[in-house]
């Protein structure tokens, strides 16, 4: 039993683990934190929490935490204790002397979806008013970019269109590539308490999620599609709701481009995507694909929730365009209970891609290209913008391996563990002449670094998050930075040790630059949170209190846009020596590979990562419960306990990616997304046979 006393401070602020972006009073005792409580006027969580963001916070004090900087010459020597002074010297006179000897874009930036918005600006400002060019990108290149892609072509903004109020006025709720009750839980129970008061379900997932039968829960349609499908199913409700005359014809003449409608419509009414012709593509009984659609259709407020079952894809752009037409199609967008909503994994991804993370946009989404958005930042930096797009990260990669792309910081992203490809990213790696890692602990990635900038925790830095309903939440220092200093500090001395003249004190003179510069964010500053507790973007002179609901008049782009969805199979295909196909998710108790949650004492946090095989496809094999197994793809192998279950069907085998011994990513392929290169994590063949253990 421990004794925690009664708290002497508290301090408000917001959970760093999910995209539900649930607030937290954080009560010390001291400088210690006892407890984290959800705070009950928090707009996104109303006084709930998981538990993660309950108790998942001992990461910020375990003694792997490295609070020194650390430099080496070559990756094979040891590392070196320095001053900040010393390493922001070395680090700031390699990154020159690359660009000197290599050219201007020969280096870049990764910012992070874990960091404030505040950081993530400075990071992408680093790339474009210090390095001069437009070499930025961030980690949600492998989750939610498809999102930013196809929300963006079909409706004029990367961004969901609901608020979680929202989902209190739905009527028929279609969950697809997600599961809510693991991966977003506090959402999940809002969602479920609109179930349980009769909205009906339709889950799209390869996988038997608890959703589809949970207490008092029962979906109405489950569509256990082959991995790697999406695009044919969501084609195939569209199908049934444009040649019944489902449609909602009043919305689409009213709010969309009726010439790209007719051309979708000539499309989608193909008999190639008729329900029986979807059926021997995916799998699904063509009888509950056209009651589903019709479910869809004439059900009342219909909203899609979706995650990165829909994006980790070769096709994740498509399907979010399919996602978007299904939504325009039935008159779903621009009210509450209805509209389009990406589950964000990580707790700032819609604010690392809003700040302009990505190397062809600048923050607001507007194009490098844009001679009128440069000239904005211009203005502010006092810099002349490179008008070229830069490197992708995989792009970074295959650029270090052929030899002109030389230096790289990377900030709160560990990418030798969370890209595709393990063996090409190391190769990329080391071939780089300087890699910054700035990271609370020594990562994969950190093996093949030359300078390590210590990190600093949610709770000792100030600065906001943006959550998956584009809610801007207040982030509030709880403790002193152990190491000395907030990320944005660090980005900010290291900016100034390659000459930059930058001088901010404090994050709130960061939001004010952001403000000035990006339209969407014209009206936050700290007063106003600080006021309202926290708002949704956009929030300007035209939506001073900020905007809960988007598209409620017109899309941002104008008229909404229909796009066609060709359905193309992956290349990665099951067959004789890969007879079945692997899929991943989460668990709730643990995060991503579990460089926190693993670092917080707590039994709970040690489950390992298991393989759910259907009892047919294990009886063939001769493995039985909890059995080791290997799994051998044609990328690699590891070795994992099987669990036997139907929640996956024959052919499908599934597995969770937390623990760092699984090495996931050796398993998956590196084909990725057609637009925007986001890996195809979602979907490998593989083949499952006993093994003695690892
Ligand atoms: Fe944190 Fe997400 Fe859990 Fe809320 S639901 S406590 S944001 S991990």
């Amino acid at each position: 039993v421990i004794e925690l006393g009664t708290p002497q401070k508290s301090v408000i602020t917001t959970c760093a683990y999910c995209g539900v972006g649930c607030s937290f009073k954080a009560e010390l005792n001291g400088d210690q934190l006892v407890r984290m409580v959800p705070y009950k006027h928090g707009k996104a969580n109303r006084g709930h929490s998981c538990v993660k963001g309950r108790f998942a916070y001992g990461y910020a004090t375990h003694r792997d935490r490295i609070l020194k900087p650390m430099i080496r010459d070559r990756i094979d020597q040891p590392w070196q204790e320095v001053s900040w002074d010393e390493a922001l010297r070395f680090a700031a006179d390699r990154m020159r002397g690359l660009q000197e000897k290599y050219g201007r874009r020969s280096i870049g930036v990764i910012t992070s979806s874990r960091c404030t918005n505040e950081e993530t600006y400075l990071v992408q400002k680093l790339a474009r008013g210090v390095f001069r060019n437009n070499n930025t990108d961030t980690c949600a290149r492998v989750c939610h970019s498809p999102t930013g892609y196809g929300l963006g072509q079909t409706f004029g903004t990367s961004a969901g269109t609901q608020d979680f109020d929202s989902v209190e006025h739905t009527d028929v709720v279609i969950v697809i590539g997600a599961n809510p009750t693991d991966g977003h839980p506090v959402f999940a129970s809002r969602l479920k308490k609109r179930l349980r008061a009769g909205a009906k379900l339709i889950v799209i997932d390869p996988r038997r999620i608890d959703l589809v039968k949970s207490a008092h829960i029962k979906a109405a349609h489950h569509l256990p599609l082959r991995p790697g499908t999406n695009v044919a199913v969501v084609s195939a409700l569209a199908h049934v709701i444009v040649t019944e005359g489902l449609m909602d014809e009043a919305f689409i003449r009213e709010r969309c481009d009726w010439d790209e409608f007719q051309d979708y419509a000539a499309f989608i009414s193909d008999p190639r995507h008729s329900p029986e012709a979807t059926e021997l593509l995916t799998g699904v009984p063509a009888a509950d694909l056209r009651a589903a659609a019709r479910l869809f259709a004439t059900g009342g407020n219909g909203a899609i929730y979706y995650g990165l079952g829909v994006t980790e894809h070769s096709q994740g752009s498509t399907t979010v365009i399919g996602i978007a037409n299904l939504a325009m199609l039935t008159g779903n967008v621009g009210r509450p209970g209805v509209g389009v909503n990406p589950l964000r994994g990580q707790n700032n991804v819609q604010g690392s891609c809003d700040m302009g993370s990505f190397p062809h946009e600048l923050p607001g989404y507007r194009h490098v290209k844009g001679d009128e958005a440069r000239a904005v930042f211009e203005a502010a930096w006092g810099v002349t913008i490179d008008p070229e797009p830069g490197l992708r990260i995989p792009n970074m990669l295959d650029a270090a391996v052929e030899g002109t792309f030389k230096g790289l910081y990377c900030q709160g992203e560990d990418i030798l563990q969370s890209d595709p490809d393990t063996k090409h990213v190391a190769a990329g790696l080391a071939a780089m002449e300087c890699v910054i890692v700035h990271d609370l602990f020594l990562n994969e990635t950190a093996n093949y670094a030359h300078v390590f900038l210590p990190g600093s925790t949610f709770l000792e830095k100030d600065g906001t998050f943006t959550n998956a309903e584009r809610r801007i939440n207040r982030v509030r220092r709880v403790m002193a930075p152990r190491n000395g200093y907030a990320d944005w500090e660090v980005t900010q001395m290291l900016a100034r040790a390659m000459g930059a003249d930058w001088h901010y004190t404090h994050p709130s003179q960061i939001m004010d630059e952001i403000a000035l510069t990006t339209p969407s964010f014209a009206g936050v500053n700290y007063e106003v949170l600080e006021e309202k507790g926290s708002v949704q973007w956009p929030c300007n002179e035209a939506n001073p209190d900020g905007t809960p609901l988007m598209h409620v008049d017109g899309f941002v782009r104008g008229k909404g846009r229909f796009i066609v969805t060709e359905y193309v199979a992956t290349e990665e295909r099951a067959g004789p020596r890969f007879p079945l196909l692997l899929t991943t998710g989460r668990i709730l108790s643990q995060y991503n590979v579990g460089a926190q949650t693993r670092r917080t004492a707590n039994v709970v946090w040690h489950d390992q990562d298991v393989l759910e095989i259907h009892p047919h496809d294990a009886e063939v094999r001769g493995v039985k419960e909890g059995d080791f197994v290997r799994l051998a793809s044609r990328s690699g192998e590891t070795t994992l306990r099987a669990k036997l279950t139907d929640r996956v069907s024959p052919g499908v085998v599934y597995t969770t990616f937390h623990h760092p011994d699984t090495q996931a990513n050796v398993i998956t392929t590196d084909f990725s997304d057609w637009a925007t290169n986001c890996p195809e994590y979602k979907v490998t063949a593989v083949q499952v046979s006993p093994s003695n253990g690892p």
